[in-house]
């Protein structure tokens, strides 16, 4: 059982860098990263050097695991950032950002895109007046997310607020700690995404 709480933290360590699963003890120092930062297993402390192509699919694997997105939907996200005007690593992480579950993170109501997720496939949240209880939603610019009025009294969305008052919000956000709603200001840019990815060995790996 212990074996499978750990399991988040093993995707971390295996990547060799912290990819944020885990809600607060991510910030914490029982992250396993901070505490064991080798990869899982018999042989974890002795990194084997990656191929080029095994570079490539970990650090896909790695968007992935930060998202919380599968296989199929990732690569439809490709296919959508390939068919738009611009760079397509840099269309592929705004896509991804604007999930309205990255979304709901983002604001601070939820501690992990797992939790936002769950709160968001329990109906808790408004686009623009209408409640969406779909994680992969994409947000655009101007729509506005509001905490359902029934949901407001939800003790660990309350508890979420708190302690995310001290968090920077993105710039592309904007968030009324009032009224619990958020604002897409415009699209998130490369330059706002803090995560330590490298698009462009995403597009090599399916330009294959
Ligand atoms: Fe575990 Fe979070 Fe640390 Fe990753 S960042 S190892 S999920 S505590």
């Amino acid at each position: 059982m212990a074996r499978y709480k750990d399991e988040q933290c093993r995707i971390c360590r295996r990547a060799g860098q912290k990819l944020f699963l885990k809600g607060s003890r991510c910030y914490s120092d029982k992250c396993s990263i901070s505490r064991r930062n080798y990869a899982p297993g018999e042989h974890g402390q002795k990194r084997a050097k990656l191929s080029e192509y095994g570079t490539q699919l970990r650090e896909k694997q790695k968007t992935k695991s930060y998202y919380g997105v599968g296989e199929k939907q990732f690569r439809k996200y490709f296919e959508m950032a390939s068919s738009k005007k611009g760079v397509t690593g840099e269309n592929l992480l705004q896509i991804l950002e604007s999930r309205l579950d990255n979304v709901v993170y983002r604001l601070g109501f939820g501690t992990s895109r797992a939790q936002a997720r769950q709160f968001v496939n329990h109906a808790q949240f408004e686009v623009n007046g209408v409640t969406v209880d779909i994680p992969s939603y994409l947000v655009k610019a101007g729509d506005v997310i509001t905490v359902r009025e029934s949901k407001k009294d939800n003790a660990t969305l309350k508890v979420n607020v708190e302690e995310a008052k001290n968090r920077p919000i993105p710039t592309w956000l904007e968030k009324d700690n009032e009224k619990l709603s958020g604002k897409v200001v415009r699209l998130a840019a490369r330059e706002d995404i803090d995560l330590p990815i490298e698009e462009h060995l995403i597009v090599e790996l399916y330009s294959k």
